[in-house]
């Protein structure tokens, strides 16, 4: 911590002493702003002044064993943001849920809270807190450590549960926000697009405090293209390599074989980046095939298809647990058929789809693929860029 309390009830904060000044404050007697439990100013040589509970206290809201990389993150975000003119709240604690904000602003009318988070917490606590600062129309920043982004090659990223409960943004659009005190630099991922449940491409931007103001964490108004070919390379390499886990008890597999299918021969139209589809932490090869093989692959050319067979499919495939939601507990909005309407928004612009009044059409159908198809898949992806980047704009245009 590097706020206390003294014994006439005034906050000390550690931001604003010198040396001497420290060295004359260590003497006194100090409480925890949240506990009111008695806690030591610590300024040794090796780790930076902050105050520690006494070793017997428990404390909800101060993190014990507080690290090096945590106090600089804190202190240098606090400048960061005074620098910039905001009266920023030093490790604000709010009594009425019991919660204590790393940093806390206000900007344009709204509150923020801002964590700076170096270790691993565990998810419920992510939610908790997370859940608690909405409900009190605050919203929260998770700050990553920027040890905790695992970069793959080509703007891929290894991305697991806990970086999704941080991530922020929109909906539409979420992004995660790393820090490094050291060198003080941002990386912010921004439009996260999974293509499997851990694999994520995401356009990292990497800046500096000193040219990066705190709007720029807000941003959400970017929406950069698609990169057909990485994905499309990683829709290749499934192809080529997913049969070596794909086993008959395996539930995906076993359907794609029951389908007369195999890895190699998904078709085309399994596994396209739509918007909102983060939403499944299911991939979208298998979600879509689900979808697929449900609603369109016992029809013939020429039939119809209602908006609600699609639906109906959906919540059976997400009972049966086929199709698994991600949670995000930032998204505003958590409506599951989001992707799944945007994916027959996508079929409908390839053609697959012709749509009439309020039903579908099946007019094109869906072939299993063949390796002399490698030619027209590139092709394929090219359409398929071009009109996610316009199902993007429509969505984001609904979301103003
Ligand atoms: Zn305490």
């Amino acid at each position: 911590m590097l706020m206390a309390k003294d014994q006439n009830n005034r906050y000390v904060s550690l931001l604003t002493l010198s040396r001497a000044e420290l060295n004359e404050h260590k003497k006194k007697i100090y409480y925890c702003p949240c506990c009111t439990g008695r806690v030591f100013l610590k300024a040794g040589k090796v780790k930076m002044p902050h105050f520690a509970h006494a070793a017997h206290l428990t404390c909800d809201a101060a993190s014990e064993g507080e690290t090096e990389e945590h106090l600089l993150g804190k202190k240098t975000l606090y400048e960061w943001l005074e620098a910039q003119g905001y009266e920023v709240e030093l490790e604000k604690y709010f009594s009425s849920f019991k919660q204590r904000a790393d940093l806390f602003i206000r900007h344009n009318g709204k509150s923020f809270a801002i964590e700076f988070q170096c270790s691993i917490i565990s998810l419920e606590d992510i939610r908790r807190r997370t859940r608690l600062y909405l409900k009190h129309d605050i919203t929260p920043i998770w700050i990553l450590s920027e040890r905790h982004v695992k970069w793959k090659k080509r703007n891929g990223f290894m991305l697991s549960t806990f970086h999704w409960l941080s991530s922020s943004g929109t909906t539409l659009l979420p992004k995660l926000i790393a820090y490094s005190p050291k060198t003080s630099q941002f990386t912010i991922l921004h439009q996260l697009t999974p293509f499997s449940e851990r694999h994520v491409f995401a356009y990292p931007k990497i800046a500096h405090t000193q040219s990066l103001h705190f709007t720029e964490l807000l941003n959400t108004s970017i929406n950069y293209p698609l990169r057909n070919q990485l994905w499309l390379n990683k829709k290749q390499s499934w192809r080529l390599y997913s049969a070596a886990y794909a086993t008959l008890d395996h539930l995906f597999f076993k359907a794609l074989y029951d389908a007369g299918l195999s890895p190699a021969t998904i078709p085309n139209e399994c596994g396209i980046p739509v918007p909102y589809m983060h939403l499944y932490k299911t991939n979208a090869i298998q979600w879509q095939f689900w979808l697929y093989d449900k609603v369109l692959r016992k029809k013939n050319i020429g039939d119809l298809v209602s908006l609600g067979e699609w639906r109906s499919s959906l919540i059976c495939c997400l009972k049966e647990e086929k199709i698994v939601l991600r949670y995000m507990p930032q998204a505003m909005v958590m409506n599951p058929f989001l992707p799944m309407e945007q994916y027959i928004l996508m079929l409908e612009k390839l053609g697959i789809l012709k749509r009439e009044k309020n039903m579908y059409i099946y007019a094109k159908s869906i072939e299993p693929f063949k390796p002399s198809f490698l030619q027209k898949e590139d092709i394929f992806y090219q359409a398929v860029k071009q009109y996610y980047e316009e199902l993007m704009v429509k969505a984001n245009e609904i979301n103003d």
